[in-house]
């Protein structure tokens, strides 16, 4: 299992790369496609890359993007360029994929092995990330994946389409960052401020307001 993102993930970063391309002809229409496939849970970790469905996962059929390249016609025949690359359909959603992982897996790193930082990533299991030797390090699985140095979003990016799948395989499984906790709690409090102390706890563990 891959982490997969949310609703709000996929538009925020389809709009971002349509505000860089959307002048270019054959782009709209694919980055309409990627947005279906991302929301439609259609990719998946694959032998050679990742695996992006055709259009809805439900059809059955799958292409695989790896080193820059998919698998589908479109890509061998009449996908437009952005720069020097071809961009089906399948390759902008791998593409913002990537950039996904990438911002979650930012939001993890919390430096180098020294004292401190080990202790904050004891002091929550299974929720922050290490850069050691030029790899992320996880309390639970040891050395992740290599990364290197992405300028785009100022941070490590998992340096293969294996090293991303790496990190999107223990995203899906890590606890919640406690920031974006208490952020959801101070959410939800505001929204439920009819209950009492006791109904909301209740409510936060269960669902359940009565
Ligand atoms: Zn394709």
């Amino acid at each position: 299992m891959i982490v997969q993102p949310d609703y709000y993930d996929v538009k925020r970063l389809i709009h971002s790369l349509g505000q860089k391309h959307s002048h270019i002809h054959g782009i709209p229409a694919r980055l309409e496609r990627a947005e279906t496939i991302l929301l439609d849970n259609g990719i998946w970790a694959s032998g050679e890359g990742i695996a992006v469905a055709s259009q809805t996962r439900t059809d059955g059929h799958a292409y695989t993007v790896a080193a820059g390249r998919c698998t589908c016609a479109d890509f061998a025949n009449g996908a437009p360029m952005i720069g020097r690359g071809k961009w089906c359909k399948h390759k902008l959603a791998a593409s913002i994929y990537r950039r996904f992982v990438q911002e979650q897996i930012a939001e993890r790193i919390i430096g180098d092995g020294r004292g401190s930082n080990h202790k904050r990533q004891k002091a929550y299991p299974n929720t922050y990330l290490l850069f050691i030797n030029g790899a992320l390090w996880s309390e639970r699985v040891g050395v992740l994946c290599r990364v290197n140095w992405n300028s785009q979003i100022n941070n490590h990016a998992p340096a293969t389409d294996h090293d991303l799948i790496a990190c999107a395989e223990w995203l899906e499984q890590a606890n919640e960052l406690p920031g974006r906790l208490r952020q959801e709690t101070d959410m939800a409090r505001e929204w439920q401020s009819q209950l009492t102390a006791e109904q909301f706890d209740r409510w936060m563990k269960t669902g359940l307001t009565v």
